[in-house]
Formats: C-alpha cells, sequence, structure tokens
C-alpha cells in the first residue's frame, strides 16, 4: 500500500512515522521545508489542564495523547539520537483578577471531581517561591502532570527519521486532488501527477484548499535570554505564557491570538503585548535580551475541534484542525489515523471529529 501525506508539520511526520514503522511505503508532499509552519512557531506547551479544556470528550482526547507523549520523545530518540525537550515540569496557570480567580478554583475542582490532579497556591505562597512576581497576581494552580517539549527539536527529530526512511518531496505545492468514483486517485503538483492508494490531508492551516474548513488564527511569539535562576517551569496566563526550554537559555513568551487572515510579520501591539504580560508576570524579566520575535498560523475550525478521518471521498482521509493543541494531539492523531488506514477501525474519536460533522452527516 502507498500513503501519500501532503503537508509536513508535526501532524503529516507523525503520521508517516507511525506508517513507516508499519511497513507502509509513505510519500510526503510539502510546499516549503517540511515542519517549518505551525509546528515550528508553537510553545510545545502539553496543556490540557492549564488550557482549562471542559469538553470532556476533548478533554479525554488530549489527556489520552499528553499521557503517550513522554513514551513518543523517548522512542523517537532512541530511534534517532536526538533529543525532542521533553520536559514534566508542570505548569503554573496564574490569575490576574478576582474573576480568573474564581474560574481557576471552579477548574480545579472540575479536574479533581476526574481524578486529576491541581494544587491552588496564594499570593503569598507564589511570592516565596517567585519573589520578583508581579504585582497584579493574585493566586495560581499549578498543574504537575502538565508538561511542554521542545516543537523545534521535535520536529526536527521526526524530519531526520521521515526523510531517511521515505520518500519526501519539498517545496512541492499540491495544487488539486483527482478523484474517480467518488475515490482518491492522485495529487497534481507543477512536477506532476503522483497516485496513492490513499491520501492524508495534514495540510495544516492551509487546508481549507482541499475542501474541508480550516481557517488560520494568527499568532506572533517571542524569545527572551534567561538564565537557571530565572523560572523554573511554565507560567501561564490570559497576559502571556512564559516557557523555559529545559536548558534554561531561552525563555519562549506567547502568544497572541488574532483573525486577520494570512497577514505575514510581527506588529508593534503584538510585541507589547508579549512583553507588557511577561514582566507584568515576572518582573526581573525586565533587563533580559530579546533573542527572536516569530509569528504562524494556528489551523481552526468553527467549533475549535479537529477534522480526524474520510469525508466524502473514499481514501481521502482528512488529519487537521488541532487549533491551539496540535503539538499535544501529534501522538494520537497519528495512532488513530494509522489504525485507520492499516485496519479500518473507526476510533470513536473519528467519529467524534468527523469532517461530515460540518455537513450534519455523522450524528
Ligand atoms: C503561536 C502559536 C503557538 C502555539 N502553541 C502551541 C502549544 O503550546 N501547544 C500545542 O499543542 N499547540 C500549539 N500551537 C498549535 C500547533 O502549533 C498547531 O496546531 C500544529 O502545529 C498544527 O500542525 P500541522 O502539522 O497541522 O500544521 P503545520 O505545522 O502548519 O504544517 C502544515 C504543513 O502543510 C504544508 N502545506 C500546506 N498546504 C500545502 C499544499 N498545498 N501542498 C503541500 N504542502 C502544503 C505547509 O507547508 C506545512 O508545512 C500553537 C500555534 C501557534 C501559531
Amino acid at each position: 500500500m502507498r500513503v501519500l501525506i501532503v503537508g509536513g508539520g508535526i501532524i503529516g511526520l507523525s503520521i508517516a512515522r507511525n506508517l513507516i514503522k508499519a511497513d507502509v511505503e509513505v510519500i510526503l508532499i510539502d510546499k516549503g521545508r517540511v515542519g517549518r509552519k505551525a509546528s515550528w512557531v508553537a510553545g510545545g506547551m502539553l496543556a490540557p489542564q492549564a488550557e482549562g479544556i471542559r469538553d470532556k470528550d476533548f478533554l479525554q482526547f488530549c489527556l489520552d495523547s499528553r499521557d503517550m507523549y513522554e513514551d513518543f520523545c523517548r522512542e523517537l530518540e532512541k530511534d534517532t539520537g536526538l533529543d525532542t525537550g521533553y520536559w514534566k515540569c508542570g505548569i503554573l496557570k496564574l490569575a490576574f483578577s478576582q474573576e480568573e480567580l474564581d474560574t481557576l478554583k471552579e477548574d480545579l475542582e472540575f479536574f479533581k471531581s476526574l481524578g486529576l490532579k491541581g494544587q491552588f497556591l496564594t499570593r503569598e505562597e507564589l511570592k516565596e517561591r517567585y519573589p520578583d512576581l508581579g504585582e497584579d497576581v493574585l493566586g495560581g494552580v499549578l498543574y504537575p502532570d502538565d508538561a511542554q517539549v521542545d516543537n523545534r527539536k521535535l520536529v526536527i527529530a521526526l524530519e531526520e527519521f521521515v526523510k531517511k526512511n521515505a520518500k519526501v518531496l519539498e517545496y512541492t505545492p499540491v495544487k488539486w486532488i483527482e478523484t474517480a468514483e467518488g475515490k482518491f486517485k492522485s495529487v497534481i503538483t507543477d512536477s506532476g501527477e503522483i497516485e496513492a492508494d490513499i491520501c492524508v490531508i495534514a495540510a495544516g492551516a492551509w487546508s481549507d484548499d482541499f475542501g474541508t474548513p480550516v481557517y488560520p488564527v494568527k499568532g506572533e511569539m517571542l524569545a527572551l535570554g534567561i538564565d537557571r535562576s530565572n523560572i523554573d517551569r511554565v507560567l501561564y496566563s490570559s497576559r502571556a505564557y512564559l516557557i523555559p526550554r529545559k536548558d534554561y537559555h531561552r525563555l519562549v513568551v506567547g502568544a497572541t491570538q488574532e483573525n486577520v487572515g494570512f497577514k505575514d510579520g510581527n506588529t508593534v501591539k503584538g510585541t507589547l503585548q508579549l512583553l507588557n504580560g511577561a514582566v507584568s508576570t515576572l518582573k526581573n524579566l525586565y533587563d533580559k535580551d530579546i533573542l527572536e520575535l516569530w509569528f504562524g498560523y494556528r489551523p481552526a475550525t468553527d467549533d475549535e475541534l479537529p477534522i480526524l478521518g474520510e469525508g466524502n471521498i473514499k481514501n481521502l482521509i482528512y488529519a487537521t484542525g488541532h487549533y491551539r493543541n496540535g503539538i499535544l494531539l501529534a501522538p494520537i492523531t497519528a495512532k488513530i489515523i494509522t489504525k485507520y488506514i492499516l485496519d479500518g477501525i473507526q476510533d470513536k474519536y473519528l467519529k467524534l471529529y468527523s469532517p461530515l460533522r460540518f455537513k450534519g452527516e455523522n450524528r
């Protein structure tokens, strides 16, 4: 069987890896360099609890993937000899207003009712840990099982594995999909037609080009130079999230969120929002160096849920729309899409996140 994957972000690469491991012939096509769009840009937080996800099915989907992450990274590290920066550092979610504090406490009760871990910390307790804590922080909740991965390192490791074991065509935009009798037949590129038995659309924020309702939500980010004494784990709030990488040299600060289509570049407004968010969380970040500014596009859907599985065209499978959680959801997406391709198994999540839901046909 030959499977063609359109899009080499973390989703396409992770699916490619699972298929390769199952001895399937894979061709992966990307319109640019693989792994350099949303998957490069992201914060790499594995944060179903800090994100405050309350939809029980989606929360379980995210938790299942969070549970898979350490093994996913360790196995890839073993296969490639490359580090992924996986770090179960825990995520501390902070409140800057009474309303946020109330929501934080409600979230904590909800998670505890499901048997998940979390610990409330008062401002005084936080101040003991972080003497430079911003004046407006009222309290926080530590989620010890939320984690992070260095998404750039992870993508480099996936890229290494997939390029060694499959045909990868970069700088090759897929123009359209050919079908015959309601089935996938081939993709058309500038260099010609490529046929396969199955095609997976993993084109991130550009997936709308392939007939599924995904749109871009822009995010700006930046990085500061830090040292070990500054911050020991991810601090997450509505003002900014601060993600120290495991080597403690680089603090990733995210992220703005704007519905402006594909509008490239970092703005003064976005940069100020991130810097103000950072220093109002930890005052000692004020004199740090700015190492980098960047931006990218989350693949969003109207109901903020992913699009997974076959639509109306047989053998054309979608794996997209992961919005704010595509790094987190890569292992579980790869697992269920691979199972479907190999054995035709319709996992419950493929039913929940079917592309047909937008036409009201799957419920
Ligand atoms: C600022 C920001 C912060 C984020 N932080 C987090 C976080 O902390 N945790 C988390 O879990 N998620 C986070 N996300 C979300 C996450 O980055 C995405 O959900 C995830 O990367 C999507 O992966 P993907 O492979 O679908 O898309 P992408 O990585 O964008 O890959 C899609 C690929 O498809 C290719 N492509 C598109 N069209 C074509 C075509 N016609 N032909 C060939 N190739 C094509 C593109 O070139 C690209 O390489 C963040 C996103 C942003 C923007």
